[in-house]
């Protein structure tokens, strides 16, 4: 592994609303993500994991703090350097999937290069699409797939783009249990054969054993950091991943 920092979160800060009401989400964090890591980031519902992933993302503004990204701070970036960042540079997998219904899947998968204007090589598509087990599907209309397929669908969508980032919100929330490995081994693979740094939020104990390394967050805090062991096995690590999450 590669140990130079992708990313650099110092003393991020988010409140939502002013005074009284205001509400501080994330609490003066401070991590580090590491070029080509497969990283996650657990915490119960309501601890802030998607408010984080959306800052990293550059589509909320932080209140405070920083997040450095190849040397500067995206909330000093131009509205052109933003763009190229948003979708481009860091791509994003919903829980939901946010795939438009009345287009086919090719052409979903399409969107983000039309977007950034820039030329897609099919050839690597359709082998990215047979390598996922999908090449069969990219004609179908997403309406016409199962939450497992759209999931697949939407990841090749954040993945043809060859990003530095793939950001994931709880990427296996909606799918059962044989579509949510599947996508974590695709995540995986990504993750090993491009050398895309992954950042996946999860509450699953089973989806985090795919990271080679864990934040845990509690009321917007980093409250502790797990890690894979040089020699160690999946179920091992899922088991002390449960413990902690305990
Ligand atoms: P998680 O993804 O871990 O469930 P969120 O980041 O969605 O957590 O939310 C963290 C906290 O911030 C929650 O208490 C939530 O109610 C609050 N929150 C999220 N979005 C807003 C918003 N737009 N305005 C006010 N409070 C919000
Ligand atoms: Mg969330």
């Amino acid at each position: 592994m590669d140990y130079k920092r992708i990313l650099q979160i110092k003393y991020l800060e988010k409140t939502y609303g002013r005074g009284k009401s205001s509400f501080t989400a994330i609490d003066e964090m401070s991590f580090d993500v590491l070029d080509s890591e497969f990283f996650a980031i657990m915490g119960t519902s309501g601890s802030g994991k998607t408010t984080l992933l959306n800052m990293l993302a550059g589509v909320t503004k932080a209140t405070n703090g920083e997040i450095i990204f190849d040397g500067k701070d995206i909330n000093s970036f131009s509205r052109k350097e933003l763009e190229n960042y948003r979708g481009n540079l860091v791509t994003y997998i919903f829980q939901d999937f946010k795939l438009i219904d009345n287009i086919s899947s090719l052409e979903n998968v399409l969107i983000p290069f039309k977007i950034h204007s820039k030329k897609w090589d099919m050839n690597k598509i359709y082998r990215l699409a047979r390598r996922m087990d999908i090449f069969e599907l990219l004609n179908k209309y997403p309406k016409d797939l199962s939450g497992g397929q759209k999931q697949k669908v939407a990841a090749l969508r954040a993945i043809a783009i060859e990003p530095k980032i793939i950001l994931a919100d709880e990427p296996t929330g909606a799918l059962d249990s044989k579509s949510s490995i599947d996508l974590l081994k695709i995540l995986k693979d990504i993750n090993k054969v491009e050398n895309t740094t992954i950042i996946m939020v999860t509450h699953d104990s089973y989806a985090a054993s795919f990271a080679d390394r864990i934040m845990f967050i509690k009321d917007g805090k980093l409250i502790n950091e797990l890690m894979i062991g040089d020699n160690e096995n999946q179920k091992d690590y899922y088991n002390r991943i449960n413990k902690a999450n305990k």
